[in-house]
Order: C-alpha cells, then structure tokens, then sequence
C-alpha cells in the first residue's frame, strides 16, 4: 500500500473525558488518560487546518473521538473557530447527549 498525503485534519478528539458508559465503546477501560485538549494543542490543530484550508483541501471537520465532546468547556468556540476557518457550512458533530 502506498502511503497518500495527507489533505485535511478530519476528526479532532478534544477531550476524552465522557459521562457516559455506552455498552459498546472501549471508554470505561480506555487505560490512556482522560483529559481535555488543551489550548495549545488547539492552536495546532487550527495551524493545520488553516494550512490544509489554504491548499484548498480541508473539508468537514468532526470534534469528537473517544470521548463527549459537550464536557469540553469550550466546544461552543471551538466550532465557531473552525466555521471561520472552513466556512459557516461546516458540520459540527454531536453526541448523543447533545441531541437529547
Ligand atoms: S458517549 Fe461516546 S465516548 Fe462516551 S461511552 Fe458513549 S460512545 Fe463512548
């Protein structure tokens, strides 16, 4: 398999804290560190996208991984920053304690 470059930041896990215990997800015996991203980091990921929106290849973004991204105390702006970086059109995910 060749390797392909990469053309976009796709999925931004910014915390992986969660409240929840669904029976399928590896979070309750997830043995790495449950944190929140810190601004620093989040600095990056907004390098990165900017470098990939200015190539013209940064599409959707998904601020969520192993984790609810609602416990991030700031999701609110993180999604506002990313739809100034990407476009207002820019899907933000949500949990499903988001959609309740
Ligand atoms: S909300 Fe997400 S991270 Fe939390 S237990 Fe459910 S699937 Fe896992």
């Amino acid at each position: 398999m060749r390797p392909r470059a990469l053309t976009g930041i796709r999925s931004v896990e910014i915390t992986s804290r969660c409240n929840l215990a669904c029976r399928y997800c590896l979070h309750p015996i997830m043995p790495r560190p449950k944190l929140d991203m810190t601004e620093a980091i989040w600095e990056r990921v907004k390098a990165w996208v900017q470098h990939f929106v200015d190539a013209g290849t940064q599409g959707e973004i998904n601020l969520a991984g192993v984790g609810e991204p609602t416990l991030h105390p700031h999701l609110a702006r993180y999604c506002l920053e990313m739809r100034e970086l990407i476009g207002p059109t820019v899907p933000c995910s949500s949990p499903p304690t988001a959609r309740a």
